[in-house]
């Protein structure tokens, strides 16, 4: 159920049933050879997919979050810690306004989990209300899934190289690229993290067969829905 589906009026009506609701949050960022909207794109259809069956309504993706390191890879764009803290801050008013009590925020990308200590802060402050902060690609059976297929993976590697990620006429390597060394960065600027990156994926094959994605899509986004249920049965 998309709010981008929906006038006022049936989120009028929803309202008067439910108080739960679904946001993603993605990034604008370089992801080697796969779009630039990955996390987004990602974030937002395991929210729809999950929440679908559920009949719980799912807000439109927040497209920008945190990424700074990728600062030197044209198209990326990188909102300040406040910035994201402040738009989330705003939603979450919003919705409560609304009389949404149970928000379920699903990101896609590693670089907004500060966000989480934010939006706890928040549901502390706003009496009956109660936010979920899910990463989706971290959770333990979606991360089990992953592994089972192929232990080494990342950033911008075949783990995010879906049917809806990838791109038109952009072939991939075929090789498997070694695993960056996270550590080395630490301390150094987006100019450095590029060449340490080269073309950004962190390690790992770039591409796996529709068999072995679609399991684990379907691991992720069952996953989703398991903790969105039980979530809105609390
Ligand atoms: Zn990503």
């Amino acid at each position: 159920m998309k709010i981008s589906s929906m006038n006022w009026m049936q989120v009028e009506d929803y309202l008067k049933g439910k108080d739960i609701c679904v946001i993603p949050v993605g990034s604008t960022e370089q992801h080697a050879y796969l779009s630039l909207a990955t996390d987004s794109i990602l974030a937002e259809r395991i929210a729809e997919e999950s929440a679908d069956p559920l009949g719980i309504a799912v807000f439109p993706v927040m497209p920008y979050g945190m990424t700074p390191d990728f600062m030197a890879y044209p198209g990326t764009v990188s909102l300040r810690h406040d910035t994201l803290a402040g738009v989330f801050t705003d939603i979450l008013d919003s919705l409560y306004h609304h009389g949404f009590r149970k928000i379920f925020i699903v990101n896609g990308h590693g670089g907004n989990m500060p966000l989480e200590k934010t939006v706890n802060e928040w549901s502390a402050a706003n009496s009956g209300s109660r936010v979920c902060f899910y990463n989706w690609w971290r959770e333990p059976k979606t991360w089990a899934k992953v592994c089972e297929k192929d232990p080494v993976g990342s950033h911008a590697s075949w783990m995010e190289n879906f049917l809806w990620t990838r791109l038109e006429g952009v072939n991939m390597p075929e090789e498997s690229k070694p695993m960056i060394d996270l550590k080395k960065l630490r301390g150094i600027t987006p100019a450095q993290a590029r060449e340490l990156m080269g073309d950004g994926n962190w390690g790992g094959e770039y591409q796996k067969t529709d068999d072995v994605m679609t399991e684990v899509w379907n691991a992720a986004v069952e996953e989703a829905r398991e903790v969105l249920r039980e979530f809105s049965e609390q």
